[in-house]
């Protein structure tokens, strides 16, 4: 049998979760590294009883030594409102947690995935966003310890490429939702899905004319493993992994109405500092190297989130 050991930080996550159990579906055997700042144990209890997989309560900006053959790095809140919640953690958790994978991908020449992001474009003036877009982005405000952070993380990750030979793979995430998603961490889809279910007024920041391209987590799930396991080790990225599907975010809020059937109204409220007016990825180089795009359009991805919320508040 040649199963892999693979580490997956932030593995109770919202994505990290749906990878662990992606591995282990395709027979991999599996170590959850998380220290459940916004992860939950809900996420991952389905998984437990297979005795593949494995959870270990550790913060990524500490020294980790396990001995893996891949690991994915995805430790680090990633919505708004829990990125600035602590904001010198959250570059920490990027920085610090960057150099110890790194450094643990070293000492046991491991392959390693980053969880980068769309982020790294700032309030992108090109677009759509091309991978070669070096982005426009506030090195001071309130969302730089989460962008400036990533776009470190980045740096780190090329240079132990080119200083250490690390087999090294970045993935610039756009824009991702679906099941599992944290029900109050502010992120748009669930809060417009449990607005609609609750029958609670429609939050829009901004006259919502800002857009954005959502990607249901299924097709992100085959887009981060196809890059691992499909693409040549001198295929390192950075790729983005996103749907190119733009919606505005009003056009979002009446979608979601919608098909809730929801009697709710839909409200403007202040646009938060340094949100960006418009997101959405060339996914050329992702398409070329690996024959990937997504699949899943956003009203269908919306059903099996509303599913998904509609369980969740019911089992509440
Ligand atoms: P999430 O908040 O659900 O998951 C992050 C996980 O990391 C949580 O389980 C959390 O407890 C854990 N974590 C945080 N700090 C940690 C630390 N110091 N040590 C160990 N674990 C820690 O968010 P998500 O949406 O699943 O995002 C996962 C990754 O993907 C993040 O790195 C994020 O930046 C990246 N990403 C996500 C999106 C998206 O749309 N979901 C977009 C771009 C990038
Ligand atoms: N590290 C780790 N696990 C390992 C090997 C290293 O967490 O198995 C950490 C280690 O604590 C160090 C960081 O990774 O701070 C970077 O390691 P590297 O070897 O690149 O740098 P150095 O140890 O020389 O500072
Ligand atoms: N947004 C909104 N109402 C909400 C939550 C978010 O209008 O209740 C907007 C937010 O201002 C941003 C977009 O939706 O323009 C996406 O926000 P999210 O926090 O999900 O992701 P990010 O801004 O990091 O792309």
């Amino acid at each position: 049998m040649n199963k892999k050991r693979v580490l997956v930080t932030g593995g109770s996550g919202f994505l990290g979760s749906h990878i662990c159990e992606r591995l282990l579906g395709m027979g991999q055997e599996v170590i959850c590294v998380d220290n459940f700042f916004t992860g939950r144990k809900d996420n991952i209890l389905h998984l437990l009883d297979n005795p593949y997989f494995e959870v270990i309560r550790h913060d990524v900006t500490f020294p980790l030594y396990v001995e893996v053959d891949e690991i994915y790095n995805l430790a680090c809140p990633a919505s708004p409102i829990h990125y600035q919640h602590d904001p010198v953690q959250t570059t920490k958790t990027s920085v610090h947690g960057a150099i110890n994978m790194l450094g643990l991908a070293k000492r046991i020449k491991a392959k390693i995935f980053q969880a980068s992001t769309s982020e790294v474009y700032g309030d992108p003036v090109v677009h759509p966003q091309p991978e070669s877009y070096w982005g426009n982005v506030n090195p001071i405000g309130l969302r730089s310890c989460y962008d400036e952070g990533k776009r470190c993380a980045e740096t780190l990750f090329f240079d132990y490429h080119r200083q250490h030979g690390l087999r090294i793979k970045v993935g610039r995430i756009f824009n991702t939702y679906g099941p599992r998603m944290t029900m109050d961490d502010g992120r748009v889809v669930s809060n417009f899905v449990v607005q609609a279910l609750r029958g609670e007024d429609i939050t829009v920041y901004g006259e919502g004319r800002q857009t954005r391209s959502f990607c249901y987590v299924d097709d992100l799930v085959d887009g981060i493993i196809g890059f691992m396991e499909k693409t040549p080790d001198d295929c390192i990225g950075p790729m983005n992994l996103g749907n190119p599907g733009e919606f505005t975010i009003l056009e979002l809020a009446q979608a979601v109405v919608e098909m809730v059937g929801s009697k709710s109204k839909i409200v403007f409220r202040p646009l938060p500092s340094d949100d960006p007016m418009q997101r959405k990825p060339d996914i050329s180089l992702a398409k070329k190297a690996m024959g990937w795009e997504p699949k899943i359009p956003l009203r269908k991805g919306l059903v099996k989130t509303i599913e998904y919320f509609e369980d969740f508040l019911k089992n509440q």
